[in-house]
């Protein structure tokens, strides 16, 4: 039986684990931190043939030609001009580049008894604290080393590949009421543990050590830690994704692959891929969604495409779509009741269309029906998310972004089980489906 199961799996496996898949998977793996999904991203469009443009520099830019502009490092905007003429308006994907979980604190090494090493961290966004128990964690993200002109240090993209901490729960002996709800402080309960020292400076130096770092040339610092577990499909036929960030990584990723995809592909609209940062904490920094760094490049590009005209950009966002890209609840098997009692949006239905009446996502009537339409061509199925009405449920980035651009758009995103966990689930079909529905989307 065990050997009929194995090689049931191993004939499984090469259908499900078709390339979409195992690219979403390595681009999960390569980016636990903002910073290292801009990376990762950057490189990609590098080997695409798209031309990095500064927001300091002078940009030339060419009907067809293919750009990207990063912000902060931690966002990051491509785009794809269109066939010339800025009536036919932008194409956007939007999504964020950023995840819950822990950030490392200056001056982090406390010393413990026996020596051991733990780190001060602070908690980003909203994650499930208790899921980030005992586990193989690392560090990454980004150090600021010092450069020849102290307002540019030399930024290094880091991620310890090695599992270099563990946050430690506590035995079951000391607190036998655990299994009935057990409350945690995010300064005692959840500090990771690095290692085992005999003096302070070597505790101080801990972290730099398993960097590969000189402590003496570092002046800045954002670094957060990461499960060293691969992102991996599980389930009787492949059927999950099982990683950390699929929220909203899968997105980001779905949008690329689009992007790319039909680069070739003339279209009238100009594409844009938008990955803004922050979205987690309420996106109001200067990489996230409240920000005007969309508009700007929407209106640089305008103004590049007709510098004669003062009504170009108005025209061409009046005449632009927006779908907002972010991961959606699906119906929990252990939780039905949770869900809307008619819209219980599936792992495997397809792309999630979000609505809500207090208008928490920018979806109308209008823009479900476009996105619905898209859908259709691209011959995928697609479903709808309510909340139950009794419970109050989460926002996204795209009503903050309307904030800042005039446009009309949708929320939606892949149905997922265990959002903010430190590993969450969704379906390998699914994204098949968004990413031929953003396909569609940047063709039609
Ligand atoms: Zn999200």
């Amino acid at each position: 039986m065990k050997n009929f199961d194995y090689l049931h799996h191993r004939k499984k496996r090469p259908n499900i684990m078709n390339g979409n898949i195992s690219s979403l998977l390595n681009f999960l793996d390569k980016s636990p931190m903002s910073f290292n999904a801009v990376d990762t991203i950057s490189k990609t469009l590098d080997r695409a043939g798209f031309t990095a443009l500064k927001a300091a520099d002078e940009w030339n830019i060419e009907p067809g030609g293919r750009y990207y502009v990063t912000k902060n490092g931690s966002a990051i905007f491509a785009f794809i001009i269109g066939t010339g003429d800025p009536d036919a308006g932008f194409r956007i994907i939007s999504a964020h580049s950023d995840s819950p979980g822990f950030r490392i604190k200056p001056n982090a090494a406390m010393k413990s008894p026996g020596g051991v090493v733990k780190l001060n961290t602070e908690v980003y966004g909203g994650p499930i604290l208790y899921t980030w128990f005992d586990r193989p964690l690392s560090v990454a993200g980004r150090v600021l080393m010092r450069g020849s002109d102290p307002f540019n240090p030399v930024t290094k993209i880091v991620k310890v590949e090695r599992p270099l901490l563990t946050i430690p729960h506590l035995a079951i002996h000391f607190n036998r009421q655990v299994n009935d709800g057990n409350k945690l402080s995010r300064q005692k309960d959840m500090l990771p543990v690095l290692g085992i020292v005999k003096s302070e400076l070597e505790a101080d130096n801990l972290l730099m050590r398993s960097l590969d770092i000189d402590p003496a040339e570092v002046v800045g610092m954002e670094l957060g830690l990461y499960d060293t577990t691969p992102a991996m499909t599980l389930g009787a036929d492949n059927e999950f994704i099982t990683s950390g960030r699929i929220d909203d990584l899968s997105m980001v990723h779905a949008a690329m692959t689009a992007l790319l995809a039909e680069a070739a592909t003339p279209c009238a609209a100009t594409r844009v891929m938008a990955i803004f940062d922050n979205e987690e904490t309420g996106s109001g920094t200067k990489q996230g969604a409240a920000s005007p760094v969309l508009r700007d490049i929407l209106w640089r590009i305008t103004s590049l495409l007709a510098p004669t005209s003062s009504q170009a950009f108005y025209r061409a966002v009046a005449r632009s779509f927006m779908v907002s890209a972010d991961n959606a609840h699906a119906v929990h098997p252990n939780y039905v009741e949770k869900q809307d009692p008619t819209n219980h949006p599936s792992l495997g239905g397809g792309p999630v269309i979000k609505i809500n009446a207090n208008c928490k996502y920018m979806t109308d009537g209008d823009s479900a029906a476009v996105f619905a339409e898209v859908c259709r061509q691209a011959a995928v199925p697609f479903q709808y998310f309510v909340n139950h009405s009794d419970v109050a449920g989460g926002s996204t980035l795209g009503n903050i972004l309307t904030s800042q651009i005039d446009l009309r758009g949708v929320d939606m995103g892949a149905a997922m089980w265990a959002m903010h966990s430190c590993r969450e689930t969704a379906s390998t079909i699914d994204h098949c489906h968004i990413t031929r529905a953003f396909t569609t989307f940047y063709t039609l």
